[in-house]
């Protein structure tokens, strides 16, 4: 009796589980604005379920990326054709992807609870209860230098944690960092992890870093959608949003990135809960959204907001649902050179840089429009690997040169902070 109600959930948990067989990611390049015209009419069409990995910018010559599930296909292709659009096979077959990527995972998980945080396995993707876990493990570990706080609780009332370092003192200048908001970009809270252990390990003995936390604090949030996150173990790999229910709607869940009070509403952001970017009903209607905006006013000391992403290796500081350069753009421009080539330093990995509109499109609600607004003038947003060859399924073995790569840049712009007090 026992076996078969096992055996009855393990088969629950198979077919609530999305698939994604024989769907491909396509890469479509558009050669003018009329084919641009012509790809956002067919991304609008409901029935093709099209999800956009990289979207489509105002600038002919971009590429796009769209994941066409297996029944859509033959429709996407000979529209595009019949349209003279350009496009390529970036992923065959996607689930053939995530099944590599869950042998992996499963794989890293046979070597069972580690014991500490030098025996965690930081090239591995991790669950959330994993996660949590190892959060606690640093804390313990360091207990003069990181602690953790709960600011808040997701829509399904997961707690939302953020670790602190800070070497005493009270109200003192702050840095943040956050990650995986778009729960999706799984080498963002991987680099997070990775970060934050490298901050414990790195006080004392590396002397920038030591400089910047014998003034100022640092807080960050690795797992920013934690609902997003554990349902993209659970359910579906390539969930973006929250997973709040819509009222109205059979859709679920709020684009994180479209909800802050800043430019709400505006161009660049959808109003159809339907959408991977629907803005949600008001500014800051999502709790995970929230309470960073509250965390981050209580607090009134921020002076540097980086906001980490993925994928397509960029370094974007605002505005992006404007126009208008933001005062200091030329110091931010200076400083994201000097970021950029702090990071490719490592590897040789490219980066572009430059506002979000400049750099890839309007996007109204955005993290670090609204940071910006709030008086934080070292707002900065990342893209993290690839350029799209796995998009959002890189592979675990370039976690940790990633976070290295990244760290480099993250290191200039908090010198950057630590030296220019304002
Ligand atoms: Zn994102």
């Amino acid at each position: 009796m026992k076996v078969l109600l096992v055996f009855t959930a393990l088969l629950a948990a198979v077919f609530s589980r999305t698939t994604f067989e024989g769907d491909q990611v396509v890469r479509i390049t558009p050669k003018d604005e009329a084919q641009i015209i012509r790809i956002q009419e067919m991304i609008e069409f409901e029935h093709l379920q099209l999800d956009v990995w990289l979207e489509l910018t105002t600038q002919p010559g971009h590429p796009i990326d769209i994941h066409v599930p297996f029944g859509s296909l033959q429709a996407v292709k000979a529209f595009l054709e019949s349209n003279g659009i350009q496009y390529s096979i970036m992923i065959k077959d996607l689930q053939r992807l995530l099944d590599e990527e869950a042998i992996q995972t499963k794989r890293s998980r046979i070597m069972g609870q580690p014991r500490n945080t030098d025996s965690f396995n930081y090239a591995a993707y991790h669950k959330l209860d994993e996660i949590y876990s190892w959060m606690d493990m640093l804390v313990n570990e360091n207990p003069t230098l990181a602690s953790k706080i709960e600011i808040g609780r997701s829509y399904e009332k997961r707690p939302l944690y953020v670790l602190k370092f800070s070497t005493g003192g009270s109200g003192r200048p702050a840095i943040w960092l956050d990650m995986g908001i778009h729960s999706r970009e799984w080498v963002t809270q991987a680099s997070g992890i990775w970060m934050a252990k490298k901050i414990a390990t790195d006080y004392g003995r590396d002397a920038s870093l030591t400089s910047i936390l014998n003034k100022m604090d640092i807080f960050i949030e690795i797992v920013t959608n934690p609902d997003g996150y554990s349902y993209t173990h659970t359910n579906n790999r390539m969930w973006r949003k929250t997973r709040s229910i819509n009222a109205g709607s059979s859709c679920v869940g709020v684009d994180p990135n479209r909800n802050w009070d800043a430019g709400f509403g505006g161009a660049g952001a959808s109003g159809n809960p339907c959408t991977e970017t629907y803005r949600g009903p008001f500014a800051h209607s999502e709790s995970e959204v929230k309470a960073i905006v509250d965390f981050v006013k209580s607090h009134g000391n921020f002076k540097e907001f980086i906001s980490i992403h993925s994928y397509s290796q960029m370094l974007l500081y605002p505005y992006g649902y404007i126009r208008t350069p933001v005062p200091n753009q030329d110091e931010l421009h200076t400083l994201s050179t000097k970021a950029v080539s702090a990071l490719s330093s490592l590897y040789g990995t490219k980066y572009r840089y430059g506002s979000i509109i400049d750099t890839i499109y309007q996007a109204s609600g955005g993290t670090i429009d609204w940071t910006y607004n709030q008086g934080i003038k070292y707002s900065f947003s990342f893209e993290l690997r690839d350029t799209g060859r796995y998009g959002f399924i890189l592979p675990a073995n370039q976690i940790i040169p990633t976070a290295a790569e990244t760290w480099l840049a993250v290191m200039t712009l908090m010198e950057h902070a630590r030296d220019h007090p304002y």
